[in-house]
């Protein structure tokens, strides 16, 4: 692996250089396993204009670009007659009309949401109205445990509570057209109701925000958690598509080898976190400061929901203890 020029991502969707992210990785863990996301960061598609990715497959990019979505939502089209529309993107009239011209002429029979995250599903609503097409998900917005007072604002910001699926999906379930078929694979853990979709005939695995070629994926408590989103990347690995389709960013090939990259590089950080706890650290601020470093005062707070989702898998398993409950304000230290 070169070591210059090299971009590299935290979960909080920084871009440091490799230099600095492996400096700190080496003086916090003695090592720098790292992901590997420069490729994909040249990616630079045409916005609100559908592209071809592969025969029935096309890629429709919304005009959300942000530190947090790349340059901008994916929507894919599947089909060519009578089509499925995966993550119809945020409630933007430009992205509405954009949906209207790429499916002009066709029939969307099926509207597809990957998760309820505001640069995903909201569209839906209007989309599968237009079309008078059922809306496809595994269930409405979800926590892994009750929000705390602290975390409504951003769960308000981020979240589409007001998606409610017309077709509940689970793991397993095919949905189908006269030209395509998709498999549910549900991947709890960027949020509880997470699936991907395979297609079959091609391999692709449509992978939301599961995995991105262009950054590591943020894992926020209470409607992320870590424990489940590194079971689902071993699940992944476990399956043989071809390549990964996502919900921000370009196509990814090789995809088992670079979930099991991404898994070993989590698995690696909650190593990290413990030694932190053994050093002496109790709080998220100081373990973020040892772990990451000097970063970005603005990304910090999603460097310490990564922490915050280590630390509440720890103290599940019994490894860690909270003084003041687990949450962001939490006094943390190793378990006797
Ligand atoms: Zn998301």
């Amino acid at each position: 692996v070169l070591y210059r020029k090299r971009f590299w991502v935290l979960e909080a969707n920084a871009v440091i250089s490799r230099k600095t992210w492996s400096e700190q990785m080496n003086r916090q863990t003695g090592s720098a396993l790292s992901v590997d996301f420069d490729q994909a960061r040249q990616f630079d598609p045409p916005i609100g204009v559908a592209v071809d990715v592969r025969p029935g497959i096309r890629r429709l990019v919304a005009p959300n670009p942000s530190p947090f979505t790349f340059r901008g939502t994916n929507t894919y089209i599947v089909g060519t007659g009578r089509v499925a529309i995966i993550d119809p993107g945020p409630d933007d009239h430009m992205h509405a009309e954009a949906i209207d011209r790429a499916v002009a002429g066709q029939t969307v029979v099926a509207v597809i949401a990957t998760h309820t995250h505001r640069d995903h599903s909201p569209l839906a609503r209007a989309v599968a109205a237009r079309y008078d097409a059922p809306t496809y998900g595994f269930g409405p917005h979800s926590h892994v445990r009750p929000a705390l007072p602290d975390e409504q604002e951003r769960l308000g910001r981020s979240n589409d509570v007001l998606f409610n699926p017309d077709v509940v999906v689970e793991d397993g379930d095919r949905i189908e057209g006269d030209d395509w078929a998709l498999t549910v694979v549900h991947t709890p853990g960027h949020t509880t109701n997470h699936i991907c979709l395979a297609h079959e005939g091609t391999g692709a695995l449509f992978s939301g925000d599961h995995v991105m070629g262009w950054s590591t994926t943020v894992v926020a408590p209470p409607d992320g958690s870590i424990t489940d989103f590194v079971a689902s990347l071993d699940k992944l690995a476990s399956r043989d598509d071809r390549f990964y389709l996502p919900g921000h960013g370009d196509e990814l090939a090789n995809p088992a080898a670079f979930v099991r990259r991404l898994a070993a590089h989590r698995r690696q950080r909650g190593e990290a976190i413990l030694d932190t706890l053994k050093a002496g650290e109790r709080t998220i601020p100081n373990i973020v400061d040892r772990i990451y470093g000097r970063i970005d005062p603005r990304l910090s707070g999603a460097a310490g929901l990564t922490v915050l989702s280590y630390l509440e898998d720890f103290v599940g398993r019994g490894h860690v203890t909270a003084e003041g409950g687990p949450g962001m304000a939490g006094i943390f230290q190793l378990s006797s």
